[in-house]
């Protein structure tokens, strides 16, 4: 990745993309309000909720966990703009 200058964790093809429920779904870091989530290695899956599935940002935000192979937020999401989610 040009923007890390690092490996990327995965490839774009390996992820699996699910559809969460319509408004959110709970998940530890942000409890009923999480709106997209990458779950690590082995199951490399975003969950995206269904009414953010076209929202660029939260899609992005959980690729770069991908890509990064980290599910904590180090200061590159906020070089992309992308600290929030
Ligand atoms: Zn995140």
């Amino acid at each position: 990745m040009k923007a890390c200058g690092c490996e990327p964790a995965t490839t774009f093809e390996s992820i699996i993309w699910r559809q969460g429920p319509y408004d959110g779904f709970y998940c530890a870091e942000m409890g009923d309000a999480c709106v997209g989530q990458w779950l690590s290695a082995p199951s490399n899956t975003i969950v995206i909720a269904k009414r953010w599935m076209d929202d660029s940002h939260t899609v992005k935000h959980e690729m770069l966990h991908a890509i990064l192979g980290r599910g904590d937020h180090p200061p590159i999401f906020r070089r992309l703009l992308l600290a929030d989610r």
